[in-house]
């Protein structure tokens, strides 16, 4: 697989104790197979976690592309799944976690198909942990990464085609054919699947993506 440019880990905190403090003012971008696992978890349809804003729209300010997000915009930005158990704080969604929640504190560079430490991420985990020496591919095992690791690539791929083409926030002022185009893509990426959580098994990438490469390249 490729993106494993890092390969061991030494004196990371690999255990996680359960602080919750990742949850609380972090954004979590999620990739159209999160918002799809989110949705049967919660036996609702992707266009229902946006209505209700349970997910929301931040605008990627290198790309000027649109990243869905779970939407934490109450007082103390906490992530809306998390919960308290005595002492200690548990994800709602914990079998079916977004990727970069899974892997978290390592993080992961779309740009360089790569993961990177995040010095930042794991400040948060240092007072609460044992430090260790663990290779990159038994972090993911061990946090059952590796299934997410490859559709969360193959997403990171078709975006990067979709930006290439010309769908970002800049190239499409001014060009109203170009601007329902990427809310149709938006829309056919994040908020059409799962319609029916009851009765959809498994993200369809496959048609999705052929059905956005057939979208026209926005012209200059
Ligand atoms: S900050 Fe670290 S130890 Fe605390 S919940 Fe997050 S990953 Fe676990
Ligand atoms: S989805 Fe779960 S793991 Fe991710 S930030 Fe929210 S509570 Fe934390």
């Amino acid at each position: 697989m490729r993106g494993f440019k890092l390969k061991k880990l030494t004196g990371f905190p690999a255990e996680c104790k359960m602080c919750g403090h990742c949850c609380v003012q972090t954004k979590v971008i999620l990739s159209p197979f999160d918002i799809f696992a989110i949705a049967v978890h919660l036996k609702t349809s992707a266009a229902r976690l946006f209505t209700e804003k349970i997910l929301t729209y931040s605008i990627n300010t290198t790309t000027y592309w649109m990243e869905p997000v779970i939407n934490n915009k109450n007082d103390k930005e906490i992530c809306p799944f998390l919960m308290r158990q005595q002492d200690k704080y548990l994800c709602r969604l914990y079998n079916n976690r977004p990727f970069v929640c899974r892997i978290s504190p390592l993080a992961y560079s779309c740009e360089n198909n790569a993961f990177f430490r995040s010095a930042i991420a794991e400040k948060r985990c240092y007072p609460y942990q044992p430090l260790t020496v663990i290779s990159v591919s038994r972090y993911l095992k061990k946090n059952n990464s590796k299934k997410a690791v490859k559709k969360n690539y193959k997403y990171r791929l078709l975006l990067k085609k979709i930006i290439d083409k010309g769908y970002t926030l800049k190239k499409i002022v001014n060009k109203p054919a170009a601007k329902k185009n990427f809310f149709r893509i938006q829309q056919l990426l994040y908020e059409t699947c799962p319609a029916d959580p009851l009765t959809e098994k498994k993200y369809p990438f496959k048609k999705i993506k052929k059905y956005i490469n057939s979208f026209p390249a926005v012209t200059q």
